[in-house]
This record gives C-alpha cells, sequence and structure tokens, in this order.
C-alpha cells in the first residue's frame, strides 16, 4: 500500500477507531486482541499525527480520554467520599510495626481496641440511602468514580431497599462487599458448564461478571450476598462512636455483617484472631483473603488520619498467596501398594499458602495430559489450607523450546515389570504383582488370605513386620521362615510361632484353583480361579497360555485374557512361583474339562432359600465346577432351581414360569451323580 495516497484524515479517522475498539475490549470486556506494545504503537502514531495536525483533534479522540467508559448503559458515580483502599501487612511482624505507629500516633500506653473481620474476596460497592431508602449504588471503581449499579444492586436480597427500624441519619453511605458464596460459584459453574458456556476462575470473577451485567436479570440469578463493613456519608444524623458498635448498628438497620466479626484488646489478641480465622477458613462458605483490623474508636481513627490514600488506622493482614509459579523439573513415578502408578511432579521449591513446595502428585496421566503439562514448563501450584498442593496449569507461551513430554515409562521403575493400561482407564499398573516390592505387603497379605492359602496366624499386622523388618520380600520367602525369626516379632511368642510354621506347613497342600487366586493376579476372582484350574488342568499349561486361549475360559474376556497373560510374562512372577512350589506347595491335579464337555454347560441356575449341608457360595461354586452359570433371579432363561428351606418369592415365580425346581436332597444327589460332595 502507498502511504502516501492517503490523507492524514483518513489515517487518523482509521487509528482513532482502531484504538476505541481495543481499548473496549481490554478495558470493558476483559478480553483483549492485540499486546499492549501493539496498542502503544497505534496510540504513539495517532498522537504523532495529531501533533502535526492540530486543527484534527477532537475531544471524543483517544489521545484526549483517560481511562475507559464504564459499559455502554452503566453511568458514572463520583464518590462524594472516596473510598481508599487499605496497606497490606504480610507477617506478624508487619502487623507489629503496624501497632506500634497506631500506638506512636495515639500516644497511648495501654492495648489498643481493634474491629477485626475477615476480608471477604468480592467486589467493593457503596450504597446510598436517602430517608431509608436505598437511591443508588455504585462499584469502587478507582475509588473515586465508579459505575451506577443500581438496578443490580437490587436485585440482592442481602441489601436492604428501606432500612429496618429507627434512627438512621437523612443521608447515609453504607460501603461493603458483595461476593458470590462457594456454593453459589459451583452451582453456576455447573450451570455454565451444562450450557457449554465459560467457567469463570473463581468466585470474586463470578460477583465480578454477575454484577456488571446490563440485564439485572441476569444479576437476579446469580447467587450474590453482601456483607456491610463500614458507613461512608453520615449526614442528618450520627452512628456509634467505635466501628464494631457502627456494624451492629447497620446488622440492625437490616444489613449483613460478617458473623466472625469481633472486637479485640491489643495486637497479640489480633495475632491469635488471624491464626484462628486461617485455620477455619477453608470451611468457611465464602472466600476470604486475608483480615482486617481497625481501631476501633472512631475519635482515635480520626487523630490518626490517612496517609496517601489509605487511613493510618486500617489495615489488611493479608493470607499467604495461594497460588505460586515455578518449574516443572521433572516427572517421576512412583508405584503404590496395589501396583499403581502415580506421577509426581518434582517442583523448583515455591513457597506457597505459606510452605514450602517442591513435589506434588499430578495423580496419572489424564491429568498431565489435561494440563498439558511438559518438564521444563513455568507452572501454577495451588495451595490452599492443609489441602495437599496441585499444579493449577501451565503457563503456554513460558514454554521452553527444550520442553520435554512425559512419557508413562514402560517398565516399573521399583521391580522392572511391564506396566500396563487399560484403554478408557487413568490408572496405570506394574504388572509385577507377586514380587514388586512395592506391593509386597499387599501381595503377600492377599496370598495368606483365607480363601486364598488360608495361612492361619499370618496375620495383616504379622506381614507388615516381617516386611518392615526384611524378613521377607516374597511369598515364597514364607516358608523358609524360622521358629527364631518369628520369635522377634511383636507379640509373637515360642507357641505362635510354632503354631504358625505348622500352619504354613499345612498350607502347603492346596489346590490349584486356591493357588492361582493366591497369586493375586488382577481382575482375577475364586471363581475365575477355578474356571482356569478346570480349563487347563495344570500350572505348566497356565504359564504359557496365550491370550487367544484365555478368553475361551468361562467368565474370561479380553481384559482379564491381557492382565493373566502378562503376569505369566513376567519373569519375576515366574522366579516367585518357582520358588513356591520349591517350598512345597502342591496339589491334586484337577480333572481337566473342555468347558463344553460339562455336565451343567450353557445352562442358568439359581439358588434360593436356606441350605442344610452347605452355604449358599458353596453350592454356587459347585454348580459352576459343573460348567452352570448362576444367576441372582429367576427369568425365562432359568434352566433350574434350587430351593432350601424358606424359598420365597424365587420359588413362587420359577413354579409360574414352569421351571424345574430341585430341593436340597434332589441337589445334593445330582452333585453325587457328577462326583462332587457338598
Ligand atoms: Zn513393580
Amino acid at each position: 500500500m502507498n502511504t502516501t495516497e492517503i490523507s492524514p484524515h483518513q489515517r487518523i479517522s482509521t487509528l482513532r477507531e482502531q484504538l476505541d475498539r481495543h481499548n473496549y475490549q481490554y478495558h470493558v470486556l476483559d478480553e483483549p486482541e492485540i499486546s499492549d506494545a501493539e496498542y502503544d504503537i497505534l496510540f504513539r502514531e495517532l498522537q504523532q499525527l495529531e501533533q502535526n495536525h492540530p486543527e484534527l483533534v477532537q475531544s471524543d479522540s483517544p489521545t484526549q480520554r483517560v481511562g475507559a467508559a464504564p459499559l455502554e448503559g452503566f453511568g458514572s458515580i463520583q464518590h462524594e467520599i472516596p473510598m481508599l483502599s487499605l496497606d497490606n501487612a504480610f507477617s506478624d511482624e508487619e502487623l507489629g510495626d503496624f501497632n506500634r505507629r497506631v500506638s506512636e500516633g495515639l500516644k497511648a500506653a495501654g492495648a489498643i481496641e481493634y474491629a477485626c473481620e475477615p476480608k471477604l474476596d468480592g467486589i467493593a460497592v457503596s450504597l446510598l440511602y436517602e430517608d431509608g431508602r436505598l437511591i443508588r449504588g455504585a462499584t469502587r471503581g478507582d475509588g473515586y468514580t465508579g459505575e451506577d449499579i443500581t438496578q443490580n444492586i437490587r436485585t440482592i436480597p442481602s441489601i436492604p431497599l428501606k432500612l429496618r427500624g429507627t434512627g438512621w441519619p437523612a443521608r447515609l453511605e453504607v460501603r461493603g462487599e458483595i461476593y458470590m458464596p462457594k456454593a453459589g460459584f459451583e452451582a453456576l459453574n455447573q450451570r455454565q458448564q451444562a450450557k457449554d458456556d465459560k467457567l469463570f476462575a473463581n468466585p470474586r470473577n463470578a460477583a465480578a461478571g454477575s454484577l456488571r451485567q446490563l440485564d439485572s436479570k441476569v444479576t437476579a440469578e446469580r447467587q450474590l450476598e453482601m456483607c456491610a463493613y463500614s458507613a461512608g456519608i453520615v449526614e442528618g444524623g450520627s452512628l456509634p462512636e467505635a466501628h464494631g458498635a457502627i456494624l451492629k448498628q447497620l446488622n440492625q438497620w437490616g444489613f449483613r455483617i460478617n458473623p466472625e466479626m469481633d472486637v479485640v484488646s491489643g495486637v497479640e489478641a489480633c495475632v491469635d484472631y488471624y491464626n484462628k480465622l486461617e485455620q477455619k477458613r477453608e470451611q468457611l462458605p465464602y472466600e476470604i483473603d486475608g483480615i482486617v483490623f481497625k481501631v476501633n474508636n472512631l475519635a482515635q481513627q480520626q487523630q490518626l488520619g490517612f496517609v496517601a490514600r489509605a487511613p493510618r488506622w486500617a489495615i489488611a493482614r493479608k493470607f499467604p498467596a495461594q497460588e505460586a509459579t515455578t518449574e516443572l523439573l521433572d516427572v517421576e513415578f512412583q508405584v503404590g501398594r496395589t501396583g499403581v502408578l502415580t506421577p509426581v511432579a518434582r517442583l523448583k521449591p515455591v513457597f506457597v499458602g505459606g510452605v514450602t513446595v517442591s513435589n506434588t502428585t499430578l495423580h496419572n496421566m489424564d491429568e498431565i495430559e489435561r494440563l498439558d503439562l511438559r518438564i521444563g514448563d513455568t507452572v501454577v501450584v495451588h495451595r490452599a489450607g492443609d489441602v495437599i498442593p496441585k499444579v493449577a496449569r501451565a503457563l503456554a507461551d513460558k514454554r521452553p523450546e527444550d520442553a520435554r513430554e512425559i512419557v508413562l515409562p514402560s517398565s516399573c521403575p521399583d521391580c522392572g515389570s511391564d506396566i500396563e493400561q487399560e484403554e478408557g482407564e487413568a490408572a496405570a499398573r506394574c504388572s509385577g504383582g507377586l514380587y514388586c516390592q512395592a506391593q509386597r505387603k499387599e501381595a503377600i497379605k492377599h496370598f495368606a488370605s483365607r480363601k486364598a492359602m488360608d495361612i492361619e496366624g499370618l496375620g495383616d499386622k504379622l506381614v507388615e513386620q516381617l516386611v518392615d523388618q526384611e524378613q521377607i520380600k516374597t511369598a515364597a520367602d514364607l516358608f523358609s521362615l524360622t521358629e527364631a525369626q518369628l520369635v522377634r516379632m511383636e507379640r509373637m511368642g515360642p507357641k505362635s510361632a510354632q503354631n504358625l510354621l505348622k500352619a504354613l506347613e499345612t498350607s502347603k497342600k492346596t489346590s490349584l484353583n486356591r493357588f492361582i487366586f493366591a497369586l493375586g493376579i488382577r481382575e482375577v476372582g475364586e471363581v475365575t480361579a477355578l474356571n482356569l484350574a478346570n480349563y487347563f488342568g495344570s500350572l505348566d499349561e497356565l504359564r504359557v497360555v496365550t491370550e487367544e486361549a484365555l478368553i475361551e475360559v468361562a467368565d474370561v474376556g479380553p481384559i482379564v485374557a491381557a492382565h493373566i497373560a502378562r503376569f505369566f510374562k513376567q519373569p519375576h512372577n515366574l522366579e516367585v512361583i518357582d520358588s513356591l512350589i520349591a517350598a512345597g506347595i502342591h496339589w491334586e491335579k484337577p480333572v481337566k474339562q473342555d468347558a463344553s464337555e460339562q455336565p451343567l454347560a450353557g445352562q442358568s441356575w439359581v439358588l434360593t432359600g436356606t441350605l442344610q449341608s452347605m452355604g449358599r457360595n458353596d453350592g454356587k461354586k459347585l454348580l459352576q465346577q459343573l460348567g452352570a452359570k448362576v444367576a441372582g433371579s429367576v427369568s425365562a432363561k432359568t434352566t433350574a432351581l434350587v430351593a432350601g428351606e424358606k424359598a420365597g418369592s424365587k420359588l413362587k415365580k420359577a413354579t409360574e414360569l414352569g421351571i424345574q425346581v430341585l430341593d436340597e436332597s434332589a441337589f445334593i444327589e445330582l452333585l453325587t451323580e457328577h462326583g462332587l460332595q457338598p
């Protein structure tokens, strides 16, 4: 484009239009489209042109106005008494300094009385009442000029439209904080999510967004509250002489005040109050970011006066920041006691929420993906109260070029076994369950449990002691324990040690299905173990089985088949199994059966009522051994019903449907016929 063809008048007009739009995007909508630097370049070009052509300067030019106009439709309001900000204190020392300045300013020897209350994280507003009626509501704005949000203010139920009681000044300005309680914030975000609308980052943003709605109906739908914290204009009447008393008076006239508000004497009591509220912070139904301390006596407030834009008689003691940025140095994977791999972020130590954080859990790979994390990223760490610190987000624009992707390891960092992760499942696990150091305790507890190897006297506590004191590493080591080793354990005398050794010896004679169950293969319960034992007939065959062959087994789907095959592929698991066999564990070879050859194959049975000779679970297992599927309810598909004593609705239904019913003796007859015993 040849610039000489464009007149200065045209260029100025274009620039003004652009700058106005960017100004609007930035200051009004909070959605800037260009960087500050780009904005400045345009602004300076316009300034230059206007200097060269003074005849073209207009009062509505972006160069001629300061700040941005309020949203179209909101008028602006000049605060008659400026709404000043408070100084901050970030430590007890700084609070002590404040107290000393107050004492010196008042030339007071004794303890100063302070009104204390939580500092709500919301939007400061000013409400003007004339003759007891709300006539105007405004935002704090820059402290001198705010926005007229009267219509929106009127929709907030905790703001009185007319003051209650009597005795209020003819003109009264009440100041306070409008905020969104945590519950309202969560509900709002849920509604936003349901509508696929943008979520609010925090209750403060949600409150601000809700207050600055041109349509006050929208504001009315949002759960906003207001808490009064001071008075401004007081004309044609008077207020009490102390801050705490003023708040109580406002409360009587219809304003919510903070229920935690208190008046204390001396700075030590202020520190106590701060500590108490910091403890309570997470439980409060609204967000607070500190405590405001004000000299309670109004005459003393006047004596102290103001410095610059803040009063000398008040201070906000801020809670430690709950967010800080730091660098993600590395991600390590930890194996939990059930084999689940957890990624842990190693962070450059950062002070946040009152503690130094140098590592924190990232939960799982899904979370890493959700956060789009890379090693080397600058991350925001969040820590609130006693809650575990978390990585809240990564700052994409600060990502270094050499940032590394975070990859799930293919083998366990503890034992080297393969890592397995099901599709659609967040957790990744180590498949070396029988050997893995991290999973040792759980594996051995399971191995010894009643339905597995049933080792009497080997309780969870004892397993933990034995592992902690490095007496055993795997289940196989149990069988080489000596009395001398055992008596060193807590509450383990020679007698119980001998009993345990005897129990270990007894447990060696077992069944293949119990042994398979005892191995603790993922998702292989008693029934699956039994099916596997019956189908393959020997451990040697199972050890080399393929996933394809496993799927043929009743109750085994592709996922369970993959777990089983992977388990037997881990060299360490096989080592432990070999040691167990070497220790003398043995069983009678089950009669190998093809599922289709089983007598009740393809049938669906139901058990009901009380059986005298066996529990219902035992009956169920016997039926499964014969190849039947055992269902919980009677339907048209049911082959037969075993009805014990006190059989009720199931028996009735089976009779109605004309389904074969066996009583207990008929059932036992059937079992005996197929070589099984109750
Ligand atoms: Zn492992």
